[in-house]
């Protein structure tokens, strides 16, 4: 971990304005929910091309579901490392203003930050594809799968964003709301090739906000987009941050 770096980006987040997190599944990666390219993980038993499409889950959801399980009882049993807590402290000082997640699985809330905005949907909520009854996730039972819609029984859905589906529109406006309003961004944990979500530290870069990098590996964001880049693990390196910011104050 390169200590100048740290002390760069505490005298970055304490000149701005407005900062904000982009975080991706980079982040989780250390709760032990696997980014598509972690061996060994979920991803390497189910290829999401084929499970995480909702092509795959309107043909075949039974199929589907059985990558869903799995998915799930990960999340459920994932809690926040410490770079989710991290950040909640900093929403805290009063140094963070939003968190920009593509991750669905609800650590930064869990963590104590209170303004996420949930780019690719939540694993909480399901509902129903015919009339849009909404149900609890923690509410589901998973050995009565695929869930059907106490209503009109047809298919329930987990409300997170499948390959092939548009971004929940609420989210999108926000999103490029904080990301023009904002004067530095800290991407963690993504390399935010896909858009629409790659759009917002571009977004944020044109309107001339500082963008903090921190990821285990350079991305197509490194020396392009971000301002610079501190290489490592979310979880070591978001509480040095905060330590150094709590000096530098
Ligand atoms: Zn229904």
């Amino acid at each position: 971990m390169d200590y100048t770096l740290i002390q760069r980006a505490a005298k970055d987040i304490l000149n701005s304005k407005k900062t904000i997190a982009f975080t991706g599944a980079g982040i989780s990666v250390e709760s032990g929910i696997p980014d598509f390219r972690s061996a060994g993980g979920l991803w390497e038993k189910f290829d999401p091309e084929e499970y995480a499409h909702i092509y795959a889950f309107h043909s075949n959801p039974e199929k589907v579901w059985m990558m869903l399980k799995d998915m799930f009882s990960l999340i459920m049993e994932a809690k926040p490392n410490p770079a989710h807590i991290g950040l909640a402290e900093l929403e805290r000082m009063g140094y963070l203003s939003s968190v920009i997640t593509q991750n669905v699985d609800g650590l930064h809330q869990a963590a104590g930050n209170h303004h996420v905005i949930e780019f690719h949907g939540t694993h909480r909520t399901l509902s129903c594809l015919k009339c849009s009854t909404t149900i609890d996730g923690t509410s589901l039972k998973m050995e009565d799968l695929p869930p059907r819609c106490s209503r009109c029984s047809s298919l329930l859905k987990p409300d997170v964003v499948f390959f092939g589906e548009p971004i929940p529109w609420e989210a999108q406006v926000s999103s490029l709301k904080e990301s023009k309003s904002c004067t530095a961004v800290l991407v963690i944990g993504t390399s935010a090739v896909v858009y629409p979500a790659a759009s917002i530290p571009v977004t944020a870069k044109e309107r001339g906000a500082t963008i903090i990098e921190i990821n285990m590996e350079p991305t197509p964001l490194t020396n392009v987009i971000s301002d610079y880049l501190i290489l490592g693990s979310a979880g070591e390196i978001i509480p040095a941050i905060v330590e150094e910011v709590k000096r530098q104050r």
